[in-house]
């Protein structure tokens, strides 16, 4: 471990700076992914004496890092030339300030995405539907990363995960996401003032669509899980296990599907595949509500039989949802719901983390996992014990 001995001219004057390493990215410049050193933060870089600092123990990383990589988004910290990337956090809490009352250290929690903005929404808390086109995101935009030996952030941002949750805590912001998700699209509902729906189909079978899997099946829906690869694979598998019907959309389409159960209440799309998510409009039931959550970096463009599903749409009452990111009220959604999985399906989700990186030194198979390995469910890095 490297020290270095640096007066900051504030309050701290005695502190000793210790650097840490961290993964970060020169955004706008592909293929940028490299390992560097920093100041580790500190509890007296929050102010109000709300500071919890966290010792890093895994960090998972998604389609974002890598389009991160390929310089699609991403923009450094004002004042930094680079970003420090990985936004799913989990970690052990070291030390925690005087005006924390509901964390100490010990404890494992795992922080939230974005910062708040200067919208009504991020005034009331709700930075994770800020009106403004610049958002503030930890590892993806204007805000470093969790890729680093420990970090430290406001309480208000930093949810526990119950300590028989350990072996899960890395998938506290996946489940966040699909909480909120899910959340959103039944609060929407409520427009239909009885809406009871029945039957749901989930999109994609990667780390998002499993989690939506389960957290569907919790509520008592009938779930078909839509994937390409034939069963039995894994994806499958954890799919079945949550007592959803895998599909496989080499054996059966979509809209072949729809012919043999009927059309689905509730559609949750994760493929990340926006034609996928255009041709869900064309088999939503009546006062179904379609979810997006795919992020489509790319410029891929999409025919559809506009008229078709513009009068269906119209005459069957049918809601487009999208959501993004989640807030503390979704991680803590998101974190119950893992528990409540746990005790429905035991040893089930674990499944999901299929790639463990060792160490942040090992940053390029890290990276070399997610461009290229097609099996890989979930890639993360066991930063330390
Ligand atoms: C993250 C979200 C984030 C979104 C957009 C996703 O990968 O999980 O928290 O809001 O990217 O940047
Ligand atoms: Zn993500």
């Amino acid at each position: 471990m490297l020290f270095r001995c640096c007066y900051d001219f504030d309050l701290f004057a005695h502190e000793i700076i210790r650097a840490m390493k961290a993964v970060a990215v020169i955004p706008g410049r592909p293929n940028s992914v490299h390992l560097t050193e920093m100041p580790a933060p500190k509890l007296s870089d929050i102010p109000g004496g709300r500071g919890v600092l966290v010792k890093t123990l895994q960090i998972g990383v998604d389609a974002t890092d890598r389009e991160i990589n390929e310089a699609l988004y991403g923009n450094p910290p004002p004042g930094s030339d680079f970003l420090v990337i990985g936004h799913e956090s989990f970690g052990e809490v070291l030390e925690v300030g005087p005006a924390v009352k509901d964390l100490q250290p010990g404890d494992f929690v795992s922080c939230t995405v974005r910062r708040p903005g200067n919208s009504i929404y991020d005034q009331i808390g709700r930075n994770d539907i800020t009106s403004e086109e610049t958002y503030y995101e930890r590892g993806i935009n204007l805000r470093h990363g969790y890729l680093t030996e420990s970090f430290v952030d406001d309480c208000e941002y930093m949810v526990k995960v119950p300590q028989k949750l350990k072996h899960l805590g890395v998938l506290s912001e996946p489940a966040s996401v699909c909480a909120k998700a899910i959340e959103q699209a039944y609060l929407a509902q409520q427009r239909l003032q009885v809406w009871q729906p029945k039957k749901a189909f989930v999109l994609g079978a990667g780390q998002i669509g499993l989690l939506a899997t389960m957290m569907l099946r919790l509520k008592g829906l009938e779930v078909y899980t839509l994937a390409r690869g034939q069963r039995p694979n894994r994806k499958s598998e954890i799919a079945e296990a949550y007592g959803a019907t895998y599909v496989s959309t080499q054996v059966q389409s979509m809209k072949e599907l729809t012919k043999n159960v009927g059309r689905p209440d509730i559609i949750f799309e994760a493929t990340g595949n926006s034609r996928i998510a255009f041709e869900a409009m064309e088999v939503l039931g009546l006062n179904g509500a379609l979810v997006w959550t795919s992020i489509t970096g790319g410029k891929a463009e999409v025919t559809v039989p506009g008229d078709k599903i513009n009068l269906e749409w119209v005459l069957g009452n049918k809601l487009l949802v999208s959501s993004v990111n989640g807030n503390r009220h979704h991680f803590e959604l998101g974190i119950q719901a893992l528990s409540h999985g746990e005790l429905t399906y035991p040893g089930v989700t674990e499944r999901i983390l299929t790639h463990p990186v060792a160490g942040l030194e090992n940053y390029q198979e890290m990276m070399r996992l997610l461009v290229e390995d097609k099996e890989a469910l979930k890639v993360f890095v066991n930063v330390s014990q």
